[in-house]
């Protein structure tokens, strides 16, 4: 059996019923929050990553189209504002009509942040 996942070792709620926050990990910088992420179930460069529906304090680099085994996108690499580090990317574009879902969404890889509160 797989080792569990980033995602699904820490709570997702703090004590106070807060979704937790997930920052860069070079840095801290805030970057997301556990509710909203819309799945664990995603592969980045490094392994598991994560689809999510917002994330902040991030630029979003050039546009480069990318062949991926669910079709293919154009994507952009997202990397924190404060230290650069690239946290994951942007799908901007999908080419499968079932796969439009993820236009305007972010992938976090999971190698890349950590739980900040
Ligand atoms: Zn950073």
């Amino acid at each position: 059996m797989d080792k569990p996942s980033f995602y699904q070792t820490h709570s997702k709620f703090n004590n106070n019923g807060k979704p937790m926050i997930y920052g860069c990990c070079n840095c801290l910088t805030h970057l997301t929050t556990t509710n909203l992420v819309i799945s664990d179930r995603y592969t980045g460069s490094s392994g598991n990553a994560l689809l999510i529906y917002k994330v902040l304090n991030v630029k979003v680099g050039r546009s480069m189209f990318r062949k991926m085994t669910t079709g293919d996108y154009t994507v952009a690499d997202i990397c924190c504002h404060q230290c650069g580090k690239v946290v994951g990317w942007k799908y901007l574009k999908s080419s499968a009509e079932d796969q439009k879902f993820k236009e305007g969404r972010f992938i976090l890889e999971c190698a890349y942040i950590t739980v900040v509160g």
